[in-house]
């Protein structure tokens, strides 16, 4: 068949082949993006669904505004405004995951050959949304710390690129948190470069100890002249559920505008029944302790498991232990003449009954092939130890 030459640009996931020999039974696989079925608060969200069925049937099963369910619209205005980012309902809308977001902000603003800067790594689906939209993209590289700003101003006034992308809160794959200068700066460049920064958010809410620094879009609020130039997807994903596909984007009114217009052609509007449970849910009070719950468990998945790598791999690995999210992100040194290629380690580590996934499909230029990515979110505390323990053979 012939397919429309867009395509042409865009791999299927080089990790894809791995994920299927994640059924081999008795694997532990920190493989996965997914946060753990067993953290979703059922019976908040069954409440949710009855009393949006029995309050308004009507509007939760029939088609609605392409730009979101209103009720939603203001749930998600007050939840941002317990984040420190005041918003009108008017001035965001739901998205179908945050992935729609991100699908809607390559068709809105890429044309064919547009560069666009993201962070070296970054989220898998992003470079290949972008890239199916044309995008050349150019990668800022990261540290601890998260992308590295005097690279990024850089490579912001060489290329002019269209917008930049970044996660800057746990970043998937990265783990890293962007410091509080940093975010500054960004912003700082946003209006010196007059250049979009999309600030892509699913994390954000899952910090282990102290709450992070401010998003990007709440201090743009202190930064003259640049709020326009940010736009912030967000997300009840991960601390909630992925399946109710509950995602929001914030953008200038503009951008917003050609947005909804995609968006309605692409899937009308995110589901109402969806919309109405999560605006239900959000009202009933519930989400403090859910994000308790969630924040409490994942953090002491990710205190085991670097634990587990100081204790099995030893200096053969490097990695700075993530304050949020789902990821830990490491590096194999090399280290006494160990292996330091990720991918003949993830071919081993299946043999040990363990999976992770190889870093280098996270970079859109150079990819690191020293690499890894390891999800401590679906596996508990034993088994984390059990599989950081098969890694430690298998290296
Ligand atoms: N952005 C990032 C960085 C992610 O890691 C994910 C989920 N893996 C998404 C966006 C999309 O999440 P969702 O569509 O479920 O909101």
């Amino acid at each position: 068949m012939q397919f429309a030459s867009r395509l042409d640009n865009v791999e299927t996931s080089a990790i894809r082949e791995l994920f299927k020999l994640l059924g081999t039974p008795g694997i532990i696989s920190f493989a996965g993006g997914f946060p753990d079925s067993a953290m979703f608060d059922v019976k908040g969200l069954k409440e949710a669904a009855n009393r949006a069925l029995d309050q308004e049937a009507g509007g939760a099963l029939q088609y609605g505004a392409t730009e979101g369910y209103e009720p939603l619209r203001k749930q998600l205005s007050a939840f941002m405004k317990t984040k420190g980012v005041e918003v009108d309902p008017s001035g965001l809308i739901v998205t179908t995951g945050s992935q729609q977001a991100l699908d809607l902000l390559g068709k809105t603003m890429i044309s064919p050959g547009d560069k666009v800067i993201v962070e070296g790594p970054t989220f898998l689906a992003t470079i290949q949304c972008f890239r199916l939209y044309g995008a050349h993209l150019i990668s800022a590289p990261v540290d601890a710390n998260g992308v590295k700003t005097d690279e990024l101003e850089k490579l912001i006034a060489e290329h002019k690129p269209k917008f930049v992308y970044l996660i800057p809160t746990f970043g998937n794959p990265s783990g890293a948190m962007l410091s509080l200068e940093r975010r500054k700066k960004v912003l700082e460049m946003a209006v010196k470069y007059q250049t979009l920064i999309v600030e892509d958010d699913p994390y954000g809410d899952l910090y282990f100890g102290e709450a992070p620094p401010p998003s990007i879009l709440s201090l743009s609020q202190s930064v003259p002249g640049s709020r326009e130039f940010i736009a912030h997807c967000g997300s009840l994903s991960k601390v909630l559920s992925p399946g109710l596909r509950i995602g929001w984007m914030i953008a200038p009114a503009e951008l917003l505008a050609k947005a909804t217009m995609c968006k309605q052609f692409s899937d009308a509007h995110t589901s109402t029944f969806a919309q109405a449970t999560a605006a239900q849910y959000l009202q009933s009070g519930r989400m403090p302790a859910t994000l308790a719950h969630v924040r409490k468990v994942y953090g002491e998945r990710a205190q085991a498991m670097g634990a587990a790598l100081q204790r099995e791999l030893g200096d053969a690995i490097s990695f700075t232990q993530p304050a949020g999210g789902l990821f830990f992100w490491a590096r194999l040194t090399g280290a006494n003449g160990k292996l330091a290629d990720a991918n003949v380690l993830a071919q081993r580590a299946i043999a040990q009954l363990v999976a992770f996934v190889p870093g280098a499909p996270f970079f859109a230029e150079n990819p690191d092939v020293a690499t890894l990515r390891l999800s401590f979110a679906t596996a508990n505390v034993e088994k984390i130890e059990e599989g950081i323990a098969r890694l430690g053979k298998a290296l």
